[in-house]
């Protein structure tokens, strides 16, 4: 797959808020928060979307969902709660291509979304 911002993020090219990182993950502040918490959790092993993932990306997968789980709980916001989007393609809101999941929190959210 072609490079994105988020790649240049993995490697420090481009400055980020960065407020989480494992072996597997990085996280960190959308420069466009759409609520008062606003992380993108990313494999650094670069997937271009869920739809470009398959069953050889299904540890990667749910090390991602676990890392964003692991955040929230030690964040406090498990209770009340958070929600995750991961964006598909283009009609999904996709406009980066490196998987990633949205955590929003801090709001009351709404359904259904935009
Ligand atoms: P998508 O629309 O692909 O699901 O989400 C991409 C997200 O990446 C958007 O919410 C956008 O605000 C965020 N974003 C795009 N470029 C950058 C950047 O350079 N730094 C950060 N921190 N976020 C970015």
């Amino acid at each position: 797959m072609s490079d994105t911002i988020f790649g240049k993020i993995i490697r420090r090219e481009v400055p980020a808020d960065i407020v989480f990182e494992n072996d597997d993950v990085l996280a960190f502040r959308d420069l466009n928060p759409q609520a008062p918490v606003h992380v993108l959790f990313i494999p650094k092993q670069a997937v271009a979307s869920l739809d470009a993932a398959g069953t050889e990306h299904a540890e990667l997968l749910g090390k991602l969902l676990l890392a964003t789980a692991e955040y929230a709980r030690a964040e406090g916001l498990a209770e009340p709660g958070y929600r995750t989007v991961i964006n598909c393609n283009e009609a999904g809101g996709q406009t980066v291509y490196h998987l990633h999941v949205h955590l929003l929190a801090g709001r009351q959210m709404t359904w259904p979304p935009g």
